[in-house]
């Protein structure tokens, strides 16, 4: 018997032991090519020496300082590299320890900049099929309605509008004006909501865990972008799983020429490491909360160094690596690759992505898009296979109104292309499971 509350309580995990480039390794000796990065999570790749070894310089010489009383050099050496970086105008920063943690940070700011300047704005827009975290601000901004369900009496307060979802997009005349169709939505929600009541409107630049990498039509954002500023909406750009080069560029953003207000960030950025993530303000967000007295928020691990110090290692990798338009162009090969080897796959209705974060949407019928019915458990039944395989995936279910599977893959951006062959292989491997 194990003392832990694990994730999963319905079947034994296999105890990790050991990462290596774009593999993890249990303690039966079995290997697995991380297929996902975890959770879409390891960007440069696992073991690197100069992540560990900026780690473990920074414990040596600071461990804790609350961020009310110091700053720290990491932390503002750290705000000072990835600003320009960063599709938001003029950038602060505001470091947590997760994407949860980020959002919740995006949403309160968001209030507060709108209080600054005297407006009493308190709507969260966002979208249906999306996920932006578990905490309870962040969950109900949420549209995942599996993970909603249990904790509705608590939730509510968000609104939700349709995501840009190519695949079964809702507008009558698609593809012909579907950026119009989804403007069109979002303005009606904010009249609806009634004058100056909607706060932010959140939003993943390109969907990950709920859609599966849906990316928009080109046009979708540049219409989304102008009904937020006509109606004096914050647009955050939640880039938790987008960010750090996983579509291709070092932010979803960039491919649409989206400049948001605010922008979250995770994962990638410390790829898995140490915990981390940030909320990034617009100079003109932050001065506008500056001016009225100051942001009322923080956590005990805000601003710590330690994801700062791991952060700016991931920088200096993604760089000099050329990692960004290695996760392009790998993501593309691969891409290609799988829709090849999944052409003939009765089950298989939709391959598609950005760079290296690539869905794989599972159907029960082709032609008509049918989705599996929940019982059959088709994603479930492709991971197992996966697994026997040596494979890790990373599953999604229920965005068609309960049911639909979905697949995501986004391996390490360190993957050999002899690593990239063997993981389109064990991937359509692991789809017999459902054919
Ligand atoms: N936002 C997005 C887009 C995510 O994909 C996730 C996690 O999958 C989160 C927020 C929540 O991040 P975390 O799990 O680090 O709290």
């Amino acid at each position: 018997m194990s003392r832990v509350f694990h994730r999963v309580l319905d079947r034994e995990l296999p105890v990790a032991v050991r990462t290596e480039g774009a593999w993890v390794e249990d303690a039966s000796g079995r290997r697995y090519l991380d297929g996902a990065g975890g959770a879409i999570v390891v960007n440069v790749g696992h073991g690197d020496p100069e992540l560990i070894r900026a780690a473990a310089e920074h414990l040596r010489h600071l461990d804790y300082v609350h961020g009310t009383m110091f700053t720290t050099e990491a932390v503002e050496a750290y705000a000072e590299e990835v600003a320009p970086l960063l599709p938001v105008p003029d950038a602060r920063i505001y470091p947590v320890s997760g994407g949860s943690e980020a959002v919740e940070t995006a949403l309160k700011l968001a209030r507060a900049y709108h209080l600054a300047r005297g407006e009493d704005r308190d709507v969260v827009l966002a979208r249906r099929n999306s996920y932006h975290g578990n905490t309870l601000g962040a969950l109900d901004a949420s549209g995942r309605e599996p993970l909603r369900a249990p904790y509705r009496p608590w939730l509510g307060r968000a609104r939700h509008v349709s995501a840009a979802y190519e695949y079964r997009c809702p507008n009558p005349a698609h593809p012909e004006g579907c950026a119009a169709f989804y403007a069109r939505e979002l303005e009606r929600a904010i009249e609806e909501a009634g004058p100056g009541r909607v706060a932010a409107f959140i939003a993943e630049p390109i969907s990950g865990a709920t859609l599966a990498a849906a990316v928009p039509c080109e046009d979708y954002w540049v219409r989304i972008a102008e009904v937020c500023r006509r109606h004096g909406v914050l647009l955050v750009a939640d880039e938790v799983m987008t960010g750090f080069g996983r579509t291709g560029a070092w932010f979803a953003a960039d491919r649409f020429g989206l400049r948001p207000d605010l922008l979250t960030a995770g994962k990638g950025a410390t790829s898995g490491y140490v915990p981390f993530g940030f909320c990034a303000a617009s100079g003109e967000v932050f001065e506008a909360v500056r001016a009225a007295g100051g942001f009322v928020h923080g956590f005990t691990w805000s601003h710590h160094g330690l994801g700062a110090a791991v952060g700016r290692a991931v920088l200096r990798r993604l760089r000099e690596g050329r990692l960004v338009e290695r996760s392009r162009e790998l993501g593309e090969r691969v891409r290609k690759e799988l829709a090849a080897a999944l052409a003939d796959h009765p089950r298989v209705g939709d391959v598609r992505g950005s760079g290296l974060m690539i869905g794989i949407e599972l159907v029960r019928d082709r032609a008509t898009k049918e989705p599996f019915r929940r019982e059959e458990r088709a994603a479930e039944r492709v991971l197992a296979a996966g697994r026997e395989v040596g494979l890790l995936l990373y599953p999604s279910t229920g965005h068609v109104e309960g049911r639909g599977d979905l697949l995501l893959l986004g391996p390490p951006f360190v993957l050999s292309d002899e690593e990239a062959g063997l993981l389109v292989e064990r991937t359509a491997a692991a789809l017999d499971a459902v054919r």
